[in-house]
């Protein structure tokens, strides 16, 4: 191929690639929904001649996410946070530095020490987790074709489920530093919750070869909230889409990567309006609810992992992020 033809097909390429950032973006109205009313925030503070932090959550509580501002005294570049000894990515700002920890859900309560060395400085802040009341459903859900054995054991959709697992491995092992440059969104326009975040759920399996049947128990990893075929899907934060695609579970799914770890995942949709790329602002139409993979009616599932630990997404929607 000579050079012009080829200058020719990156320039094409070039506006073609920026074809997508021209598209009109749809924002929800609003940051939350009308009847959303978990918006009060506590707040840990701690001041000193060096340094001012502040602490937030819905509750420091089990599943909880915890957003945190620290700003120096005096000018400097880096700073290192822990949470329980573990470090906490940072992103600096013009006003100081902030980042996000989540409690796990099987975290223990008790107290727990958030330091932050500035310097040759060490602060140590202690916080109190408290005990979250999950949910623990009794009653054995029938989910069609997913609850026979021999459709899950069968070799296509075994290599599809092992496909769909790589996928996933990839999306969540992308790295990007801090995206997110404001307040999480709702990803609903109505806050309507069909099942809770970390509730113990059974699922019936049923094997026809043997006429036996299985109850499998199962903790949701997220948040299932109402809604009809087509209704909106918004994206929680500022971030890049890591993953738009149909998987054997998730049915259509997005992941997004909101940078330094923190990822949310949108599930059984029945549009994608996104595609793997794409950068999303909060609050922006991303998808349409649906009922597709293993999904019992139309519903969004909505998920959070920050750093690894599985949040409730509901937990970082309040929080007074800057
Ligand atoms: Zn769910």
């Amino acid at each position: 191929m000579n050079k012009r033809l080829c200058a020719l097909i990156g320039v094409l390429c070039f506006m073609l690639s920026c074809a997508r950032d021209i598209t009109p973006v749809t924002i929800a109205k609003t940051p939350l929904p009308k009847n959303f009313t978990a918006t009060d925030v506590k707040v840990i503070t701690h001041n000193s001649d060096d340094v001012a932090c502040m602490l937030f959550a819905h509750n420091f509580a089990q599943g909880n996410v915890v957003y945190y501002e620290i700003i120096p005294a005096f000018d400097i570049k880096e700073i290192a946070v822990t949470f329980k000894g573990k470090t906490i990515p940072v992103a600096k700002q013009s006003w100081g530095f902030r980042g996000f920890f989540a409690i796990a859900p099987d975290e223990k309560p008790g107290v727990y020490i958030f330091s932050v060395t500035i310097g040759t400085k060490k602060v140590e802040i202690p916080v109190e987790v408290t005990k979250t009341k999950f949910l623990i459903s009794t009653i054995p859900m029938d989910l069609g074709k997913f609850s026979k054995k021999e459709y899950l054991e069968s070799p296509q959709v075994q290599e599809f489920i092992k496909v769909c697992a790589e996928k996933k491995q990839k999306a969540f092992s992308t790295q990007f530093g801090n995206l997110i440059r404001g307040r999480a969104y709702h990803p609903r326009d109505v806050h309507e919750v069909n099942s809770q975040f970390w509730s113990q759920r059974i699922y019936i399996l049923r094997d026809s070869t043997t006429g036996k049947t299985q109850k499998v128990t199962r903790i949701h990893r997220g948040i299932d909230l109402n809604g009809d075929t087509g209704d909106p899907v918004y994206a929680m934060l500022d971030g890049i889409v890591v993953l738009a695609e149909m998987l054997f579970y998730e049915g259509n799914m997005i992941i997004i990567h909101h940078g330094n770890g923190i990822f949310t995942y949108y599930m059984h949709l029945d549009k994608l309006l996104v595609a793997s790329g794409d950068k999303v602002v909060a609050g922006q139409l991303i998808g349409t609810v649906g009922s597709t993979g293993m999904s019992t009616g139309p519903h969004l599932h909505v998920s959070l992992l920050v750093d690894g630990v599985q949040a409730n997404p509901m937990s970082i929607v309040p929080l007074p992020i800057r």
